[in-house]
């Protein structure tokens, strides 16, 4: 699928590489041009940092796993971490209809606005907003101020939905020749690796599990958990095609309209 042009629209840093890393960067090994626009500013993913602390590093650290994926560019959309519910919905949906407009984007990968069970405001909020942007980023009385301002209608074809549980998936990519530039990806995420492993700490003892197997876990060094985590992630995954590594996805696509289904 060489040519096309790929939208990540994440609610956090880490929400795309987590959930579709391997993907991407195999997209972007393929010819394709990808871009990462990420909508909060990651300010209250920390035990250890302050909100400005954690803004002051958001897009230095999505640059950097940009890089790694072999994306072309990082978009921030600036809102705050947690308060993405409080952003006007249509505004949100604005934002990324510009970026549709103005990258000319064929494919979108997003959180799933029809995924169950999704317990972050912000993944909820920027779904839908990915949803809405993207289903309508063609009709040119929506927003019209962006071709006031020399931007052109566009039609989008393709839609990645992140698949958390086996909701409605229905395509695994396989990432075995692409796992090493995803876990690049999110080692760039220091802050949140760190929380990753914070947390993980927090929910293994909580659930009890014996305080010697977790005395010698240090968040700071999150590599080794980070990679033996999604290596069992995506290995579980790609065992379901025969492959060493995949990522799984309810995935669309445009089709002909059934008018016209004879004539392909
Ligand atoms: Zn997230």
């Amino acid at each position: 699928m060489s040519e096309k042009v790929v939208l990540s629209v994440a609610a956090h840093g880490d929400d795309a590489e987590f959930s579709a890393g391997g993907t991407l960067a195999k997209l972007a090994g393929d010819g394709c041009d990808v871009y990462l626009a990420i909508a909060t500013d990651n300010d209250r993913g920390s035990f250890r940092l302050s909100n400005e602390e954690l803004r002051d590093i958001a897009r230095s650290e999505a640059e950097a796993a940009a890089a790694a994926l072999g994306a072309k560019g990082v978009f921030m959309l600036g809102h705050s971490d947690g308060h993405l519910c409080d952003v006007k919905r249509t505004v949100l949906r604005g934002q990324v209809m510009r970026l549709v407009r103005q990258l000319k984007a064929d494919v979108i990968f997003s959180w799933d606005p029809f995924a169950p069970f999704e317990d972050h405001p912000d993944h909820r909020a920027i779904a839908w907003a990915t949803s809405d942007a993207t289903s309508f980023s063609h009709l040119p009385l929506y927003h019209p101020e962006h071709l006031a301002q020399g931007l052109e209608p566009h039609y989008v074809t393709e839609w990645y939905w992140y698949s958390k549980a086996d909701w409605k998936t229905n395509k695994l990519v396989d990432i075995s020749d692409t796992m090493d530039e995803k876990l690049e990806a999110l080692y760039s995420y220091q802050c949140q690796m760190v929380l990753t492993v914070d947390e993980f700490l927090i929910q293994a003892r909580a659930a009890g599990v014996d305080e010697s197997r977790l005395a010698d876990i240090d968040p700071t060094d999150y590599r080794p958990w980070i990679d033996a985590g999604m290596r069992r992630v995506n290995g579980n995954l790609g065992a379901k095609i025969g492959a060493t590594y995949a990522e799984a996805f309810r995935y669309e696509c445009v089709e002909a309209p059934a008018l016209f289904e004879d004539a392909f």
